[in-house]
């Protein structure tokens, strides 16, 4: 049995392009596409099994990256974007028209990751974009309707790829999350 993960990685990875500045994120509309300009290259992406990240029709998993907010700027067709959940801490932007999530930003300045947006490459045109490098939230498909049984071949097949599953973000993120708290009460002092 194939495992298809995400139509961006199934067929292998494509590595990042040296000095890559960013591209243009197009929505899935066919008429007046919401665009949003990312004016630089993200940082930990990654697939993500979670159910609230937008994924392509009949994929197993989201493919999700952060960039700063200050680099993301909607250009054309901002009227479309609707907030899919406003008390959720990762606000959704999504196309009204397509359904596609443009970007996810957290308001909450205590938040570990405030100051990042959440973007899904694969919507850009373009060629270049830092490469996913590890799963996150591998088990939450099957909340999503995955077959528990398939697990095995499911982490097996991510392996393959380079992508190593975790049941929630990776080290070095969870370890950030952690330190963020730690300062934030005082158990670390520098
Ligand atoms: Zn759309
Ligand atoms: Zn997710």
């Amino acid at each position: 049995m194939t495992v298809s993960i995400h139509p961006s990685v199934d067929n292998g990875i494509k590595p990042a392009a040296e000095n890559f500045a960013g591209g243009t994120l197009v929505c899935k509309c066919t008429q007046n596409p919401v665009k949003v300009k990312i004016g630089a290259q993200t940082a930990h992406n990654h697939a993500c099994g979670c159910t609230k990240c937008w994924k392509p029709d009949g994929a197993l998993f989201s493919v999700v990256a952060v960039v700063s907010r200050d680099a993301v700027s909607v250009v054309e067709n901002g009227d479309k974007l609707k907030i899919v959940d406003p008390s959720a801490t990762i606000q959704r932007h999504a196309c009204t028209g397509c359904g596609v999530h443009m970007y996810g930003r957290i308001e909450n300045k205590n938040h570990p990751f405030y100051g990042l947006d959440f973007v899904h490459t694969e919507l850009s045109p373009e060629s270049g974009w830092a490469a996913p490098g590890f799963a996150a939230f591998v088990s939450s498909i099957i909340e999503s309707g995955a077959r528990p049984e398939n697990m095995g071949a499911v982490r097996a097949r991510l392996r393959e790829l380079g992508l190593e599953p975790y049941d929630c973000l990776s080290p070095p993120l969870m370890d950030a999350i952690a330190t963020h708290i730690a300062k934030a009460s005082g158990v670390l002092k520098d």
